[in-house]
Parts: structure tokens; C-alpha cells; sequence
């Protein structure tokens, strides 16, 4: 059984091959484009025919194309900055919602963390602690307390510390 590929429109009726009305001959599907417009789902020229065409066309209208890809290039870019500024635009209190509750779980990871290093520095009357102590309520700076009074104070602490556990430890 011979190839029926000389039905009117060039399309093969076993599916298999196909005649390309320019090169007029018989090719296999695959070496056709896809288009979807045409009834059979493939373009009526083969490839290798489109190719040359499409070179030949492109030869003349290298400008035009060129301006026309320049063209879209710049309305894209314009139309791409516009999306992205409604996107912002329209999820602002998102955005926003999301700056805050990032900040704020950085503040309260910087709050644990300091309340942690005090802490520890008021239990083991660290010099940044008794200093603390010293200036407080003072327009004095940590700086401005001589080493020998943070020791004193230091001192004074622990006496004050050990009085106190005596004293709850006798009620
Ligand atoms: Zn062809």
C-alpha cells in the first residue's frame, strides 16, 4: 500500500508523513512545526523550508525585528517594574506586617539575651553589674568609677547578699 500523501491539503492520511507544499516533498511529522490552527496540528511547510524562509524573511526585515525585540524588551521591563510596584502597593500591610514581626522577634531575642548576660552578671557581681549599680540613677558612666570603688562595691554586695539569705533563711 503506497503512502496517501497526495491528499489536496498536503496531509498525510495514515498520520505518518506529510507533503510540504513548498519543497513538495514528503516528510514525516516530526519535521514539521506544531500549529494548532491548521486541522491536521502541523504547519503546511517542513521545517528545513520554514527555516529558509524565516532567514530569507529576516534578511529583509533584520531592522524592523530588531526595534520591534527592542521594543518589547523596554515594555516589558516597564510592565514587569509596574507589577511589582502594585505588588508592593497592594500588599503593603503585609510587607509590613512582616518587617514588624521580624523586628520585633529580633528585639525580643536582643531583650532575652541582654536580660541573660545581666543576670548572670548580677550573680556573679561582674564589674559591668556593680558599675551598674554605682551609677544608677547617676549621670556618672561605667567609665567613670575607679576599678578600686567597683571592688568595694563589690564587696559591699556580697555582705549585703549574705545578710539577706541569713536573714530570710531565719523567718
Ligand atoms: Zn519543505
Amino acid at each position: 500500500m503506497s503512502e496517501a500523501i497526495d491528499s489536496p491539503k498536503g496531509v498525510a492520511t495514515n498520520a505518518r508523513k506529510k507533503l510540504c507544499t513548498q519543497c513538495k516533498e514528503s516528510k514525516p511529522l516530526l519535521a514539521f512545526f506544531r500549529d494548532k490552527s491548521r486541522k491536521d496540528g502541523y504547519a503546511h511547510r517542513c521545517k528545513e523550508c520554514s527555516k529558509t524562509n524565516y532567514a530569507a524573511w529576516y534578511q529583509d526585515n533584520k531592522e524592523r525585528v530588531s526595534k520591534r525585540q527592542a521594543d518589547w524588551h523596554l515594555a516589558n521591563r516597564e510592565r514587569s517594574l509596574a507589577r511589582s510596584a502594585a505588588w508592593r502597593n497592594s500588599h503593603r500591610e503585609h510587607i509590613q506586617a512582616r518587617d514588624a514581626a521580624y523586628y520585633k522577634a529580633h528585639q525580643q531575642q536582643k531583650r532575652e539575651s541582654s536580660r541573660a548576660r545581666s543576670k548572670q552578671g548580677a550573680e556573679q557581681l561582674s564589674d559591668t553589674y556593680v558599675r551598674q549599680v554605682l551609677t544608677d540613677g547617676t549621670s556618672l558612666r561605667y567609665r567613670d568609677v575607679p576599678q578600686s570603688l567597683v571592688d568595694a562595691k563589690r564587696e559591699h554586695l556580697r555582705v549585703i547578699r549574705a545578710l539577706s539569705i541569713k536573714d530570710t533563711s531565719n523567718e
